[in-house]
This record gives structure tokens, sequence and C-alpha cells, in this order.
């Protein structure tokens, strides 16, 4: 690791005058870049936590648009706030975003709060959104760190440690709130942010276009390629997943997973993981039974699906089931609905489920044209 502090090494104003006025002249225009307004704000960098730019952007208007200040989405029930966010994945989000409304009007009247410290008391809110929009939003020095800021700094001052180390982490947060200005801490922030994702990208940085090319330590001893360090990754696991689409008299079964953990909240036709040793249809009979109490005949295979999460893949099979006999009762789940297949887009469904629920009405239409 680069030794000393951030004035022994680079001034800040080396850093600081020329990556502001590269901000200036190649901020890209994004829709929450035209507002100071703190929930506006709060909202993108809930979604851009884990989505890149242009997915974000379409997501964001449509949220804004439907839930324009906090009061609406504290008042809006859960269902319509997941309904909103369908497709763009880390439900916890989602959720997190709208238990804090409803904190932010009993808490704090209403008003979204400015320190770091209140900002965190949030749930969903960690250091990073606690630094952007204190900064951002309410022009406070505070710094954040993020994966960009990270690749930058660690670039920028030679870092040559893994950054997910705690004392590296500590390291680099002190990094960022050594560079930050008084004046505009907000726009100083983002410059360091908008050079990591457009400039110091991950591999082939674009040194010769960046502002920050003459004093940058990793350019200057030609290391660019082997920062920030990348610790070796493990494999990542892939499970198969069984479901059943479940018919009854021209309605089909599905289940809402519990409110917490992995896609907390949303729904889903019923099924799980396969264990070592069952076959597909074995798997299926034991979850449904497990999971809603009843039993069903498993018929014909409507698709396999791939689907990768963070840390893990999970291979779905979808199979046509009929219900067999019991009652549906939610022994693994929070409720259980026989639904019209017409009515299935109005529930919020993990994205694997949406391609079979495509999957279903693109055979039904079919189906309907050729009789
Ligand atoms: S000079 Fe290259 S490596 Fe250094 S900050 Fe700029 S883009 Fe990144």
């Amino acid at each position: 690791m680069a030794k000393g502090s951030v004035q022994s090494k680079l001034s800040p104003s080396a850093i600081r005058r020329p990556l502001l006025r590269w901000f200036e002249r190649e901020a890209r225009d994004l829709p929450w870049r035209r507002t100071r307004d703190p929930y506006a704000i709060w909202v993108s960098e809930i979604m851009l936590q884990q989505t890149r730019v242009p997915a974000a952007v379409p997501y964001y208007e449509r949220f804004v648009r439907r839930f324009p200040t906090v009061h609406t989405l504290a008042k809006a029930p859960l269902d319509s706030v997941l309904k909103l966010w369908e497709g763009l994945g880390y439900y916890s989000r989602a959720r997190n975003l709208h238990r804090a409304a409803r904190e932010i009007i009993t808490r704090f009247g209403g008003q979204i709060p400015e320190t770091r410290a209140e900002l965190l008391s949030l749930p969903g809110i960690g250091a990073y959104t606690a630094g952007a929009i204190s900064s951002i939003a309410f022009g406070r020095r505070e710094p954040l760190v993020d994966g960009n800021v990270t690749r930058v700094l660690c670039r920028v001052f030679r870092v040559r440690r893994n950054p997910k180390e705690a004392a590296v982490q500590k390291k680099l947060w002190s990094l960022a709130e050594e560079l930050l200005p008084s004046a505009r801490p907000g726009d100083f922030n983002q410059a360091l942010m908008e050079l990591g994702s457009e400039v110091c990208l991950p591999r082939n940085p674009l040194c010769d276009i960046c502002p920050l090319r003459k004093v940058c330590l990793a350019r200057l001893h030609g290391e660019q390629a082997r920062l920030p360090v990348r610790p070796r990754t493990k494999p990542i696991p892939c499970h198969t997943v069984v479901v059943g689409v479940i018919e009854r008299n021209g309605r089909i079964l599905i289940d809402k997973r519990r409110s917490e953990g992995l896609l907390g909240g949303l729904w889903e036709f019923p099924g799980g993981k396969k264990r070592s040793g069952e076959s597909l249809e074995e798997a299926l009979h034991r979850e449904v039974l497990e999971e809603i109490g009843i039993r069903i005949r498993v018929g014909g295979p409507v698709a396999t699906i791939d689907h990768a999460y963070s840390h893990f893949r999970v291979r779905l099979h979808a199979f046509r089931c009929t219900y067999a006999s019991g009652t549906p009762q939610c022994f693994g789940c929070d409720a259980v609905k026989w639904v019209r297949p017409g009515d299935l887009r109005r529930y919020a469904f993990p994205a694997a489920n949406k391609k079979i629920i495509q999957i279903l009405q693109t055979s039904r239409r079919c189906g309907s044209a050729q009789s």
C-alpha cells in the first residue's frame, strides 16, 4: 500500500482541480443529476447499488413518477413497490426502501435526514449510500467509497493490497475523506465515481484521456492492469431447482415467498431445490408437499431456465402439473393463491418465473391461434 498521507504523496488539489473540471465538461446527463431532492437522490442511489446506470434509468423514472415523495412511498402497499421493482433484482433494496420511507415519516417527520449517523440508522442505508445522500443532496463534506471509487483510488495511490481487507478499506475511506473539498463535495464524489465508471475501467482503462493521468501512480509505474489487486474467487455453486405450474379448474397456484431473505415478498410457482439422488419429478412432489401441503400429478416440461444470482446460479426446471389432493397451506411461504393465467402479470415475480410466464402465455396464444 502507498505509505503516508495523501498530502505527503499527492497534493489533494492536484487531483481535485482536474477531476472537477473534467466532471463539469463530461458528466453524463442523468435524471437524478437534474435535482437536489434528497428523496430522488436516495431512490437513485439504492437502485444503483447493484444495477448499471442504463438499466436503472427507466426504473428510476417509473418509480419517482409513481411514488414522487417519501410520503407516497410510505403509504403504498409493499406489493406495489415490489411490482415496480420487478426485473431489477436484489429485492431487499425495495423492501428496505419502503421500510425506511415509513421510518422517515414516523421518526423524522417526513424529512430525509442530513447527517451520516441519522442516515445510517435507516434500513438499507450503509456507509456508501449515507455519504452519497449527505454530500450530493445536502452538500455536506462526507466521503464515499464504492467499487468505482475503490478502483480509482487503488490506481491513483498505487494501493497494492486486496481492497476487501478491513485495513485497506479503512485506508481508502480516509483517502476519500482527505481528498474531499469543502466546496462542492457532492460533485467531487460524483466525479470520482464517474471517472471509475467511464474512464478508469476495470479492464483497459482509458488513461490517455484521463484527467488524472499526470498524477496517477499506477499509470506512472505501468501497473494499471494489475490494480486493484483481485483476490482469488471461489467457483460459484449451481443449484438445480424444480417448480410446478399447478392447474385446477383453469386456475394456477402461486405462492408468496417469506418477506425476508432472497426474493422475499415476491410470488413464484411452488417448488424448490432438488436433493442429490432425487429425480426432478420426485423433488417436485416433495417440495410442493413440504411448501404448501398438497399432492400433485407431474406432467410434461414447460421450460428449463438458467439464471445467475450474485453468489450462485440456478438451473430451473418447470413442469406442467395438475392438482391431486390436499388444501394449499403456507408451510414455507407467506400466502398461496389460485389465479387466472391472465392475472399472473399483476403479481411481482422473480426473473426466472417471469420467463416461465412468458412461455406459458406464448404457448396459450399459439394454442388458441391454432384451435
Ligand atoms: S490514469 Fe489510468 S489508471 Fe490512472 S486513474 Fe486515470 S484511467 Fe485510471
